[in-house]
């Protein structure tokens, strides 16, 4: 059971909404970080971010994750990898646009670590819980043993006219089941193991470079369009949602299971709990009375939750402190504050 409590972890995806934060906890909590980005320009931020942290922190520029060998140079001396650059878009067609990064950039970052990092000892797969489920109005529990076959069907049957939420979550699913079928094919040759944290809405303040609000990652532009833009309506506000977690609380996962010899092999649903827009809505105007009231009507003991997300195995073997509703919110509007984002 190949855990770690020290070392040298790359982080994918770091100039991302979770990328920055996972960075920094890491950071934090004695790592060093090796973090990619996709260019040049998209390390500046990062720099200056964690320039007190001296040389701990390093970045790899990794121009194209789906060429071949692109990972090769990035993975030498780590010890472990928390693999997330993947795209999360609402607004794509063909669902090749999202399963090709997704399903091609795992492998090529798996076949890296398997030929080049004799010294890694512990692989993060970033999935989601739309690796599990695509949302929807049916009453579900989810759990860790399911998979999201249901996406794969709504595909097969609608290619490009399926709903987009379904094609992100196909995207997940396949880049997850890649990287087990992978880890599972070669697990006798290699020096570590691996575990698949699967978030469902992450939400929280900004660490990462965003010079507007139109401009933040999928999970976040939805979030302040609910809550500052007021662009979702009244009916929507009660009624959409599923679950979230807090971004730090989603950095704290991945120290946690980089920490925990028992973590190994383990897929994880890292959820603070059920949610709907309206309750967003409701701390930010009683924080911040400009912002709108929304839905007036809403009663959030009355509200229906669909989908069940069992947590007792993080809970136990990874026992985040999930922040709540109402510091997420608090937090998150001061950091759009400071922005000038209202
Ligand atoms: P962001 O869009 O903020 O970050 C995505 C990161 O992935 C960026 O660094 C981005 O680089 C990189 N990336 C995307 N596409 C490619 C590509 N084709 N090649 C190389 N790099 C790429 O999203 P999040 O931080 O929200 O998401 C990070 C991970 O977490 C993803 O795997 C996502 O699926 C997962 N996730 C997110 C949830 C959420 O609610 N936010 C919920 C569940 C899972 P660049 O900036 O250059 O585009």
């Amino acid at each position: 059971m190949p855990a770690l409590d020290t070392g040298k972890v790359l982080v994918t995806g770091a100039n991302g909404f979770i990328g920055a934060w996972t960075c920094k906890t890491l950071l934090e909590r004695g790592f060093s970080v090796r973090g990619t980005v996709r260019n040049e320009s998209k390390a500046t931020h990062l720099r200056k971010t964690f320039a007190s942290f001296g040389d701990k922190f390093e970045i790899a520029v990794v121009e194209d994750m789906l060429e071949e060998g692109a990972f090769d140079s990035a993975v030498q001396g780590v010890d472990a990898i928390v693999h997330g650059a993947s795209p999360f878009d609402l607004a794509v067609d063909d669902p090749a646009e999202l399963i090709d990064p997704a399903v091609k950039g795992t492998t090529t970052v798996l076949t890296s670590a398997l030929k080049h990092a004799p010294t890694l000892r512990r692989f993060i797969v970033t999935s989601s819980t739309g690796a599990m489920n695509t949302p929807s109005a049916e009453m579900v529990t989810v759990s860790e043993a399911d998979w999201n076959e249901g996406a794969i069907a709504e595909i097969n049957e609608k290619g490009a006219e399926a709903s987009p939420l379904g094609k992100y979550c196909l995207s997940k699913t396949l880049a997850e089941r890649t990287a087990w079928d992978f880890y599972n094919k070669h697990k006798g040759e290699v020096g570590w193991d691996m575990v698949s944290l699967n978030p469902p809405y992450v939400f929280g303040p900004v660490l990462h470079e965003v010079d507007k609000p139109e401009k933040l990652n999928t999970s976040m532009v939805w979030w302040y369009g609910a809550v500052v833009g007021g662009s979702i309506d009244n009916e929507s506000l009660a009624n959409v949602g599923v679950a979230w977690v807090d971004v730090r609380d989603m950095a704290e996962a991945y120290t946690l299971a980089l920490t925990t010899p028992e973590a190994s092999g383990e897929r994880f649903i890292i959820s603070a709990g059920p949610f709907k827009l309206q309750d967003f809505v409701s701390i930010a105007h009683r924080l911040h009375p400009q912002l709108h009231a929304g839905n007036t009507e809403y009663n959030p003991a009355k509200a229906v939750h669909y989908t069940n997300y069992v947590t007792d195995k993080q809970r136990k073997l990874l026992p985040i402190k999930y922040r709540t509703i109402e510091e997420l919110t608090g937090d998150t509007l001061e950091n759009f504050q400071a922005r000038g984002w209202f």
